[in-house]
């Protein structure tokens, strides 16, 4: 009955690009009656050993958890790891060079912006960020709402940040493999995160896939603050056709700008395998 546990596998704190501690995350997700949580930050694990011991303190039980960044036949994919050893240190190297660009890159988003009359964004969105090595559009986001330039992150998204937009720059992320690899060989389980989020063709989704699976990847998010109702069906489907575990998680980021709440989505429907099946003996 397994399917029936409120397992939230996916959020974000200020050690990327979320707006609450390690801490307030435990505490608000137990307030939803999380029973199994897991932290995962972009590409780094610096918030892993304060989520542990916040998850245990709330009495929530906890697994080890982050989403890399990963750049797949020309667009960028993120790659859920749960339950692995979180002191591995293939894995912290390879998340430590994805993390690598991000600064740079930061600022070549700050001169596209600088060229549609949109002055020192790189400065402004550095107070906005917890992690000098994990400035993210996010911040850029929150200072372009904070600044009164749009009403709200998704307009930000959608007028300045994504592909062929001013602020947009093209980046290279880890490749598929290397992102499995890192998480499999850490003793983690790999999950394909909010995949109806893709614009792939039917043909580049079933690559996607295929290779992750290749590659040692089980699980895919079927239930996520990205998914639609009609999209939860869909993915539970390619997760059976692919053989893989499902997961479920809120994608949560922020009180004032996250449209799901921790632990608050639908259960998984039983005919599915949860990932916490797999992962029992890596659950802390
Ligand atoms: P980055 O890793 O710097 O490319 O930033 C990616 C993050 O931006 C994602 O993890 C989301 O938190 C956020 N994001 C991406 N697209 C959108 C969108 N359309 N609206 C709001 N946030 C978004
Ligand atoms: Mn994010
Ligand atoms: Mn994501
Ligand atoms: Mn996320």
């Amino acid at each position: 009955m397994t399917h029936l546990l409120n397992a939230d596998l996916h959020c974000h704190s200020v050690i990327s690009d979320g707006t609450l501690t390690p801490e307030e995350l435990a505490a608000r997700a137990k307030a939803n009656g999380v029973e199994l949580w897991s932290l995962t930050d972009h590409d780094e694990l610096a918030g892993q050993a304060r989520a542990l011991a916040a998850a245990h303190a709330q009495g929530m039980r906890y697994l080890s958890g982050v989403e890399i960044s990963v750049t797949f036949i020309g667009q960028t994919v993120h790659i859920v790891g749960l339950g692995f050893d979180a002191d591995n240190a293939a894995l912290l190297q390879g998340l430590r060079d994805t993390r690598g660009g991000r600064r740079q890159r930061a600022m070549e988003m700050s001169e596209g912006l600088a060229k549609v009359g949109i002055h020192g964004a790189f400065e402004g969105a550095l107070p906005y960020v917890g992690n000098p090595e994990l400035i993210s559009r996010t911040h850029f986001a929150r200072f372009l709402v904070d600044s009164g330039v749009c009403k709200d992150t998704n307009e930000v998204f959608r007028k300045y940040l994504t592909e062929g937009k001013p602020g947009y720059v093209a980046h290279r992320w880890a490749t598929l493999g290397d992102a499995v690899r890192w998480i499999v060989d850490a003793g983690g389980l790999a999950v394909v995160a909010h995949p109806a989020r893709y614009r792939f063709t039917p043909n580049e989704e079933f690559a996607l896939f295929t290779e992750f699976k290749g590659h040692g990847g089980r699980g895919v998010e079927v239930v996520t603050g990205s998914h639609s109702v009609a999209e939860y069906a869909i993915y539970a489907q390619t997760a059976k056709e692919f053989g893989l575990a499902a997961s479920r998680g809120s994608d949560f980021h922020s009180p004032a700008e996250s449209h799901t709440e921790l632990g608050t989505l639908p259960l998984l429907k039983r005919t599915l395998t949860p990932v916490w099946e797999l992962l029992a003996s890596r659950i802390q």
